[in-house]
């Protein structure tokens, strides 16, 4: 048997009859989803192609499949000279000339616009090649790069306020309102109704009332208001009614202390922890909440569309409404579209409180 025969064969079987089938179809959708997962070969013309390649389709008992680029070259193809199958994919080069851009210069505000002449592409090109290659958008791709940098920076030895600086972060609140979006909210792996948790709690008074703050080990998981404690342990239970719940008293102080301090309207002064059970639905809606400035407000459907759900207006007011760590989660800062406060869990008038201070 020739080398070439065994080639045949050993690819042929690279790809079962099942992963070629789909990627036909992705080959006729010229879907560029599916760029970098295979290449399709053409046998009446030996060239292999992305399957996004604008050209015209073989029929389907001409193309042949392969993994790499070098399969195809071993079996004889040669590239494409439209979609250059053998080269980095347009978006690829977009995104990674757009980090090294970010990463020059982390200024605090990204200027999409901006960023895509840096880059040499269309606004629009910018914003396709980043859904396409990075499943972000160029601004949270630059809060990852500031955050990363931040966190390196921190750990070579620089002082805070260094890499505050040195980061583009506009002030030491930033980065913890931050942090707590982009670090602290841990996924969730307890099982529903808190089975196999421990959660602690202790309670603090505040101008607004009594503050109970529940935490696990690895973080704040309850952040509730209210006008007494057993109230307040009560909601506790009928949230977790599978966890181990125990009062504390003086626990976690630290994380007592911050609440209380931002429930007084105060500026974030240090990072905390959350551990949440949440659907991704509710994550993204809550990590959104997290974005929110302090003295501004949102509205339902401001929200819904930054998650990229515009229509999910409701389910987003159920997220809002469900949000177990008030305050840390601003779910305050949510307001109807003609500007009334519309509901709050602990409250209007708190919330109404909450907001006037953090405008002032
Ligand atoms: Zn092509």
């Amino acid at each position: 048997m020739s080398m070439m025969g065994a080639e045949t064969q050993s690819m042929e079987q690279q790809v079962t009859a099942q992963a070629a089938a789909r990627y036909w179809q992705a080959t006729v959708a010229r879907d560029p989803r599916a760029d970098g997962a295979f290449f399709f070969g053409v046998k009446s013309t030996q060239i292999y192609c992305r399957p996004s390649c604008p050209a015209r389709r073989p029929l389907r008992k001409n193309a042949l499949f392969f993994q790499t680029t070098g399969d195809a070259e071993r079996e004889g193809f040669r590239p494409c000279r439209r979609c250059k199958p053998d080269e980095i994919p347009a978006a690829v080069r977009i995104v990674q000339r757009a980090v090294q851009v970010l990463e020059s210069d982390l200024d605090e505000q990204v200027n999409v616009g901006m960023l895509a002449r840096q880059v040499g592409v269309t606004t629009d090109g910018l914003r396709r090649a980043f859904r396409q290659q990075a499943g972000l958008t160029p601004k949270e791709l630059a809060a990852a790069l500031r955050l990363k940098k931040f966190k390196k920076l921190l750990r070579s030895g620089s002082s805070i306020t260094d890499a505050l600086y040195e980061t583009g972060y506009g002030s030491a609140s930033r980065v913890y309102e931050r942090s707590d979006a982009h670090l602290g909210m841990t996924p969730a792996t307890y099982q529903k109704g808190g089975k196999g948790m421990k959660i602690r709690y202790t309670t603090a008074k505040s101008s607004l009332g009594e503050v109970l703050v529940a935490a696990t080990e690895r973080g704040v998981s309850a952040v509730y208001l209210g006008d007494g404690t057993p109230k307040l342990v009560n909601e506790l239970r009928e949230e977790y009614p599978r966890a181990e719940i125990v009062a504390q008293k003086g626990g976690f102080s630290q994380w007592v202390d911050e609440i209380v301090a931002r429930a007084e309207g105060s500026a974030p002064r240090r990072e905390l922890p959350l551990d949440l059970q949440a659907t991704t639905f509710q994550r993204r809606v809550w990590q959104e909440l997290q974005r929110i400035p302090r003295g501004a407000t949102r509205t339902y459907s401001q929200i819904a569309r930054a998650v990229g759900k515009p229509r999910a207006v409701r389910a987003v007011a159920r997220a809002c409404a469900t949000n177990p760590v008030s305050i840390v989660v601003p779910c305050h800062r949510v307001v109807r579209a003609d500007g009334h406060l519309s509901g709050y869990r602990w409250g209007l008038s708190r919330k109404e409180k909450l907001l006037a201070r953090e405008r002032a």
